[in-house]
């Protein structure tokens, strides 16, 4: 069929579809659409009505129009109040826009007239229409929104396009799905389309129709609930009780009148259980408001503990509980003098800094029974939120106080020793810096009014001591770093490793397991075998453990053989503990060539670090195997380049580096070290293998080395002078510069050892070499 080319005025239409057959109105108020309606009651009423594709555009252009619109016959045209006119149109046909005509003062355009493509498949076409049919009946069932009458006026029609936008018609839709059908002028496809989206649309029906059902029975319930409530008040108040509700209000007000709140706080509180009364215990929002109510009870208001700022007795306590650390037990002592003294020390803070074990927990605990104040702690690892610290707004779902106000309620005093552990180990993300708010909360001048974002209330910080403690002090954040006042605990030597558990941890755990003093018994070599083999570290916590296991272990074999008393020795360790775990090297017992005691420091505590050289013909090449790090590699590579450049020196050949392999290995050991403080030992280990000369076996060595010979200074001498101790070494080369650490080491291990100190390596290699 031929499709007719025409003109006509056109009307943007905002957010609704017009299909042929639909009759229907809508307003104008746009000029250039009131003028184009004009101009088409003047020729011939008809207008072309094609949808925007954005609604909210007020002057739309070519480009914001559908192509694909309705011819429509112009009804009837009514006036109303201002400048808006309401049309009542019909649609007859589809039609496409060819081309506009003119933009201003309205828009014309050219259309092609498209009449539809009638179905081709008879049977098809039957099937899909009466499936569209049978659907249509269920969205008018479930839709509720179509009148009854709707579908026998559907019967008369017998075209199939003209069924499906008749059907179209009375959808509600989105106005993409409704263009979509629109612009299908297939018959079949029409209907195709038409099944699918109606298919859809009755999923989300019944859905919607599942959702009101189950909101309807809450509701039901939440009614049914209320009466029967009121109910039992009307009853209980017949029979002159009081009911629950109201009990429970009284209950809050004489806790609240009793708990000697601050001003604030009670008004906060009285406030709080005004909105109680009124929101009903029953309701979520009861729940909330009791949490709060209860929490605003218990905190430590008025509530502390008298301090006992006797710093005789402070001594006393601190040398009880704990073996050893002279000088942090001093520099306690020293803090609680000057507190006593003046009383503007009160924001001060320690901070315990020392590998994991080495009893920094137990001495705040220590500090706190010493003060006579409670003792209460959080652990700061992992911590990556403000909110944590300083709580969450109340508004916020599932809101919880931060972890000081927490913390303090547990602490059930005002004053309490507040441990932050683990101070090193914060981090922060987008959720605001949780350094930024300790820093508040250890801040003298800001924490008598620290506020808690739950509480709302201002909760006075300043007579709590605070404590912290940190592995190390290279992750703790300047700021708050000096605000504290450092303390070092260093780890510990076997002598005073053995002290502990003798003195302290057997004890302790005898008395945790209940045992009567002599049933289980641990010989002194077996403490040292336990030390020395079955532990590595700076602390005494595995000690502790393993001391917890061979006890246990002992009480099992105790009451399974029936047997009164065990004593356990160097030669039944074994049998307890299993095979032995860690071993140490030895120092040689004769010199050799090329082969070097090193030391080193790890986690774990010190370590030795023994280097072998071999020098053999080639073509100068420089191997390393072994256990060797990226910074141990570089020390042998500049200790290389320093043995070239004074190879005269030393009496080695110049020409080595042309004609000589050298293999560098490090031999593995129990635990990975890395670090440049094995750059004196590299070199001593190459000049005795090319110049032939032997190592003295009983030396051992450590410096870091620039390419000029220099030794510079290392970290970790005490550790690593325990662990060349325990070697059998007796001559230990140090940097210069470490002078100062020698009075860190036990004396008892400082008289028994010949400590050499070296500004260059020449100075190293004299002592280290035989001439
Ligand atoms: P840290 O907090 O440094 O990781 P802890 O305080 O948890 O270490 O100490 C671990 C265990 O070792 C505790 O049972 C502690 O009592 C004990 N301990 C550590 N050092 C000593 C010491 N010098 N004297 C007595 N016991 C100690």
């Amino acid at each position: 069929m031929e499709n007719n080319i025409k003109v006509l005025p056109l009307i943007p239409l905002r957010g609704i579809t017009i299909f042929p057959y639909m009759v229907m109105h809508f307003d104008v108020g746009r000029e250039k659409s009131i003028l184009a309606l004009e101009e088409s009651m003047l020729n011939g009423q008809k207008v072309f009505l094609a949808a925007q594709k954005e609604a909210k555009v007020e002057e739309p252009e070519e480009d914001d129009i559908f192509q694909m619109g309705t011819i429509c016959n112009i009804k009837q045209i009514l006036k109303l109040p201002g400048d808006t006119v309401r049309v009542l149109v019909e649609g007859e046909n589809r039609a496409s826009i060819k081309d506009f005509i003119q933009k201003e003062p309205y828009f014309k355009v050219e259309i092609e007239e498209l009449r539809d493509i009638e179905c081709v498949d008879n049977n098809k076409c039957e099937a899909l229409l009466r499936s569209v049919r049978k659907a249509f009946d269920e969205y008018i069932k479930l839709s509720g929104t179509i009148p009854a009458e709707t579908i026998a006026s559907l019967d008369d029609i017998e075209s199939p396009g003209r069924f499906a936008d008749v059907v179209s018609s009375y959808l509600i839709l989105k106005q993409e799905k409704k263009q979509e059908l629109l612009e299908a002028y297939d018959a079949t496809e029409r209907l195709e389309k038409l099944l699918i989206v109606l298919n859809n649309e009755i999923d989300v029906l019944k859905v919607e129709r599942k959702i009101g059902i189950k909101v309807k029975n809450k509701i039901d319930k939440v009614q049914k609930e209320y009466y029967l409530r009121e109910q039992l008040k009307a009853i209980q108040e017949e029979l002159g009780e009081e009911d629950e509700d109201k009990k429970e209000i009284n209950r809050y007000k004489n806790k609240i009148n009793k708990a000697k709140l601050p001003k604030p706080a009670k008004e906060k509180a009285l406030y709080e259980l005004d909105r109680l009364k009124n929101s009903g215990s029953y309701s979520a929002e009861g729940g909330i408001i009791r949490t709060y109510l209860d929490l605003v009870l218990d905190l430590p208001w008025n509530a502390e503990t008298e301090e006992n700022l006797d710093i005789k007795r402070a001594r006393e306590i601190l040398e009880k509980e704990h073996y050893g650390l002279e000088d942090v037990k001093d520099r306690i002592i020293e803090f609680l003098a000057v507190k006593k003294m003046s009383s503007s020390l009160k924001g001060a803070i320690l901070c315990l800094v020392g590998p994991p074990g080495v009893g920094k927990t137990s001495i705040a605990k220590s500090i706190a029974n010493a003060l006579n104040r409670n003792f209460t702690r959080m652990s700061l690892g992992g911590i990556r939120d403000e909110a944590e610290i300083r709580g969450h707004r109340k508004t916020y779902v599932g809101a919880i106080p931060g972890r000081i106000i927490y913390g303090l309620k547990q602490a059930k005093s005002r004053n309490p020793v507040f441990l932050l552990d683990e101070i090193d180990k914060m981090s922060n993300d987008f959720r605001g810096d949780p350094a930024d708010a300790l820093l508040e909360v250890l801040d003298s001048e800001q924490n008598s009014t620290f506020r808690d974002h739950y509480l709302e209330l201002d909760f006075d910080l300043s007579d709590v001591l605070f404590i912290t403690t940190a592995n190390t002090l290279d992750t703790i954040p300047r700021p708050l770093m000096d605000r504290m006042e450092i303390i070092e605990v260093s780890g510990y030597t076997t002598e005073e490793k053995f002290h502990i558990a003798k003195e302290h941890l057997i004890p302790k755990k005898l008395k945790e397991y209940n045992l009567e003093e002599g049933k289980i018994d641990i010989s002194d070599s077996a403490i040292y075998l336990i030390i020395e083999s079955y532990t590595r570290e700076s602390g005494v916590r595995s000690l502790e453990r393993k001391i917890a296991s061979i006890i246990r272990k002992a009480i099992a074999e105790m009451v399974e053989k029936d047997k009164e008393k065990i004593s356990i020795t160097v030669n039944n360790v074994k049998k307890y503990l299993g095979s032995v775990i860690y071993t140490y090297d030895k120092a040689n017992t004769v010199d050799q060539v090329g082969v070097v005691m090193g030391m080193a420091w790890t986690g774990y505590g010190g370590d030795t670090l023994p280097i072998e050289v071999t020098v053999m013909c080639g073509t100068g090449k420089l191997e390393l195997t072994g256990q060797l790090g990226d910074v141990m590699k570089e020390s042998a590579k500049a200790g290389y380049s320093y043995v070239r450049a004074n190879a005269d020196k030393y009496g080695i050949d110049v020409e080595f580096y042309k004609n000589k392999d050298i293999h560098i290995h490090v031999p593995e050991g129990a635990v990975p070290k890395d670090g440049p403080s094995a750059g004196v030992t590299m070199i001593t280990a190459m000049v005795s293998a090319l110049s032939c000369k032997k190592v003295k076996h009983n030396v051992a060595m450590t410096g870091e080395i620039t390419l000029t010979g220099r030794v510079l200074p290392i970290g970790g001498l005490k550790e690593k002078t325990l662990a060349a101790y325990r070697a059998g070494i007796d001559t230990i080369i140090i940097p210069k510069d470490n002078e100062k650490d020698l009075l860190k080491i036990p004396k008892t291990i400082r008289n028994k050892i010949n400590f050499i100190l070296a500004k260059n390596i020449d100075e190293v290699l004299d002592n280290a070499l035989n001439k």
